[in-house]
């Protein structure tokens, strides 16, 4: 999918989100804010349907990730892995702008190899459309012996930080690891040029400053983090996801690829290469800031590094390039964060490094790469490739400098997490800028704990384990402030050196609504509150049980009926979901007592062993006699965006797409059950066959799902349900507290939801499934209007799920709430579902 239109009219794509609030939208950046972040996945993906993407692998949800996880390995360097070269496409968008396209990255990079013992690059992953991944290291040459010391310094400063703080030998030969990501954004093109230029440099050249250099570094670049955009033009990976919008849910395996790449070479800094904002922009960010970093650590080298890199592309000498903007020093809070984890530097804070991220100045993609003379193209690509080129060799000089106290940081960093020290109160001034605005911080728990048994808490201990969060488990039952835990419970212990990765994945979140006026992107998540697991928070006391560390959590499904019962399964988790679409898809005939409960026939009993052992689920003996209706695979259609279509995949179903434009085209709804809408479908916009075929569906008692605003302006226009939509804020996001209360949706699911654009129901003539809680906002960022309309408090006790029967009598349920928003809120899937074999029915 091309989101590209989209994302060029940025504030018409939310006018448009935005059009059933009557008040002002206030989304967003103010017209001052001299750089503004483009949307991925956000609101706009409400205009977007996705299309059915073939080629994309639908990723497992049965343990978490289950793959190869790249490790640097102990052979020495360089390695001379050839790199497998595929054919020549002419349609790769990079070529129009004289940049190198996907094809050519491999042949160059075996020639490198070929021409300088100072390169090695192997494929670390694939990207969601199947393109290798690829990751370069340049370094002097190493033996094994030599790489396998690296490798023990490494784990020495996060594993001993105590003792690597005064291990000369660690401290004159560790080689200084700097990370640069390039073109995660798949239509920001000019990392990827910029990178291998300064490649080709390090390898070919011959002074002595850069032959000391290499003995004394080793510089990773992840070449391309996202060929399917490279190619295609696009911002997002050829599953529609925004891959930096992904970090710390890791949905997609370009995010997944880096992550291995940042825990494995543990870098102190990195750099991910972005584009165009006019003006060159180099983090660091301005607050709010993660409360979970060590913030001093990082500002201390973040705001100097950064300054050297604008002395860098000011040297250049272009008119475009005479400064940079800093957010950190150039803007108000709230215009440039660094707030969420799931931007790559952000994220890679956490992993120990100093995270920048670049945006190149001179815009080259969506309009501008159809409307723009070639010839000015390829000038703004040129400086572009000169800008990333030039930021990448300031941050290697600086890595160099400051390595002995860039060193003492990353080291500093794990051992404060190891000692359970709280982090330091930074002082006003302590570098240029800092003021109270920029004082963020947390009080970290001694201990989460996860009683296990459930696919939920595997998966959510198995993420926990792939970001290089520590786990272990109990031996023993064990009482912990006077609850009882039974052996085998999940302890993370919050002595350890990522425990700020561990914080910000675990803890509900921060309402920061009022500490500064508008975000850029979410502001709230919670694999603790969200992922379905029981998570447990200790804030002082920690178990005396033995423990065990846990390298892999696995599923512990079980079949709890004698021989010769019909089986139940209730739909809690994406996996029952799953469960159930396979059972399907073998031809087993199942029946439905609830909306939440299935019945399996005591024949089925092999498959459903065989399913509870692979995705971690439980079947109960059915009460005796139990009938309820039969339930068939649903044939659904629907206009979704591209993470809801994944995250469908994810629990088994088939997802017809369609949008207004191919209803439009007469596109068929003949044999669907239930029709999905929630972007990029406009009752509005249907022509008369279009209005016809949605017409004639919902007349014959077609199930209707709708999500957001684009579902609510369908369901108002189409007459579906006699539900009238409130909006909150465009940009109103977070965790939200929630009082379940009907059948379908309400029945089994967590007392926390997810919203984007949060939407709210009032009127008479439907069943309430879910409200939102007395005082919703648990954590993210939702303010109300200039006048004091459409925020929580308004929202506080409204319909925020309702479901009801259609003037065909078809079932709809309409969703206020976001329960599938970017694959992350694992465990409010069940409810989407549940709506779905409801609606079908
Ligand atoms: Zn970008």
């Amino acid at each position: 999918m091309d989101l590209s239109r989209t994302l060029a009219g940025l504030g018409s794509a939310l006018l448009t989100a935005a059009l059933i609030v009557s008040p002002g939208p206030a989304t967003a950046a103010p017209a001052d804010t001299p750089s503004t972040r483009d949307f991925g996945n956000g609101p706009e993906r409400n205009e977007v349907a996705a299309l059915e993407s073939a080629g994309v692998l639908a990723r497992t949800l049965a343990a978490g990730d289950a793959h190869e996880r790249w490790r640097p390995g102990q052979r020495g360097y360089p390695r001379r892995t050839e790199l497998p070269v595929y054919p020549e496409n002419p349609d790769d968008r990079s070529i129009k702008l004289g940049l190198i396209p996907y094809h050519a990255i491999a042949p160059k990079l075996n020639a490198l190899q070929k021409a300088s013992n100072r390169v090695s690059a192997e494929v670390i992953g694939k990207s969601a459309g199947g393109r290798d991944l690829y990751l370069v290291t340049v370094t002097a040459p190493e033996s094994a012996r030599e790489a396998a010391r690296q490798d023990q310094w490494k784990t020495l400063i996060e594993d001993k930080p105590w003792a690597a703080k005064y291990d000369k030998s660690l401290k004159s030969g560790y080689k200084t690891p700097v990370w640069i990501n390039a073109n995660i954004h798949g239509n920001e093109w000019e990392g990827t040029d910029g990178a291998l230029r300064v490649i080709e440099r390090l390898a070919t050249a011959t002074d002595a400053a850069t032959t000391g250099f290499l003995e004394r570094s080793r510089v990773y670049v992840t070449v391309t983090n996202n060929p399917d955009g490279r190619i295609a033009g696009t911002r997002a990976n050829g599953a529609g996801f925004d891959i930096n919008r992904d970090h710390a849910t890791s949905s997609q395996p370009e995010s997944r690829a880096v992550r291995d790449v940042v825990i494995g070479t543990q870098p102190f800094v990195m750099l991910d290469e972005h584009g165009y904002t006019g003006t060159t922009l180099i983090e660091p960010a301005t607050p709010p800031h993660g409360q979970n970093y060590e913030y001093d650590l990082y500002i201390k080298h973040a705001l100097p590094n950064a300054l050297g890199m604008e002395a860098a592309i000011q040297k250049l000498g272009y008119p475009e390039t005479t400064r940079a903007d800093i957010p950190f020093r150039d803007y108000a809070p709230g215009d440039w964060d660094d707030w969420p984890p799931i931007f790559t530097p952000m994220y890679a804070m956490y992993q120990g490094a100093i995270g920048h991220t670049v945006e190149i100045p001179l815009a080259v993609n969506n309009a501008n790469y159809t409307t723009l003379p070639v010839e000015e193209l390829r000038r703004r690509s040129a400086i572009n490739t000169d800008v990333a080129a030039a930021t990448i060799e300031a941050a290697l000089t600086y890595a160099d400098t400051n390595r002995s106290s860039l060193l003492a940081g990353q080291i500093e960093q794990f051992r404060r997490g190891w000692a359970g020290e709280p982090s330091p109160v930074i002082p006003d001034g302590f570098v240029e800028g800092f003021g109270p605005e920029d004082r963020y911080s947390t009080t970290f728990p001694r201990a989460y704990v996860i009683p296990a048994g459930t696919p939920a808490a595997t998966r959510l201990v198995n993420h926990l384990i792939d970001n290089d969060v520590r786990v272990e488990r109990a031996q023993r039952d064990f009482t912990l402030n006077h609850r009882r835990y039974a052996a085998g419970t999940y302890l993370v212990d919050m002595r350890q050196p990522k425990r700020g990765l561990a914080n910000v994945l675990l803890e509900a979140g921060r309402d920061i609504s009022d500490l500064v006026p508008q975000m850029y992107d979410i502001s709230g998540w919670s694999h603790g509150l969200l992922w379905g697991a029981t998570v447990d928070i200790s804030r002082t006391a920690f178990p005396r049980v033995a423990t065990a560390p846990v390298r892999e959590a696995a599923l512990e499904g079980r079949v709890e009926a004698r021989k010769g019962r019909d089986l139940q399964l209730t739909l809690r988790d994406g996996n029952d979901v799953r469960a159930v679409n396979e059972l399907l898809t073998q031809g087993i005939k199942l029946r439905r007592t609830g909306a939440a409960t299935v019945v399996v026939p005591a024949e089925a009993r092999p498959e459903a062993t065989a399913l509870a052992q692979s995705l971690g689920v439980r079947f109960t003996a059915a009460p005796p006699g139990a009938k309820g209706e039969v339930l068939g695979r649903p044939v659904i259609a629907g206009a979704i965006s591209a993470d809801e279509l994944f995250a469908l995949k994810e629990m088994g179903f088939t997802v017809r797409t369609v949008s207004t434009a191919l209803l439009n085209g007469g596109a068929s709804l003949d044999d669907a059950d239930t029709l999905i809408v929630s972007s990029g479908l406009s009752y509005a916009a249907l022509n008369a066959t279009g209005k016809a075929t949605v017409d004639a569906f919902l007349a014959r008692g077609g199930g209707v799902v709708t999500r957001g605003a684009t579902g609510a302006n369908f369901n108002a226009a189409a007459g579906v349900l006699p539900a009238v939509a409130t909006a909150g804020r465009g940009d109103a996001n977070g965790v939200v507290d929630v009082v379940n209360a009907g059948p379908v949706v309400g029945a089994g699911s967590l007392p926390h939801s997810f919203v984007y654009s949060p939407i709210w129901f009032t009127g008479t003539g439907f069943t309430v499934e879910q409200r939102y809680g007395a005082d919703p906002l648990v954590a993210g960022h939702w303010l109300p209007t200039a006048a004091g309309t459409n925020g929580p408090a308004q929202a506080a006790g409204q319909a925020a799920v309702v479901s009801g029967t259609t003037a065909g009598a078809g079932r709809a349920v309409l969703f206020g709430t976001e329960p599938l928003f970017r694959a992350h809120p694992k465990g409010l899937y069940a409810q989407y579902a549940r709506a779905l074999f409801w609606t079908a029915g």
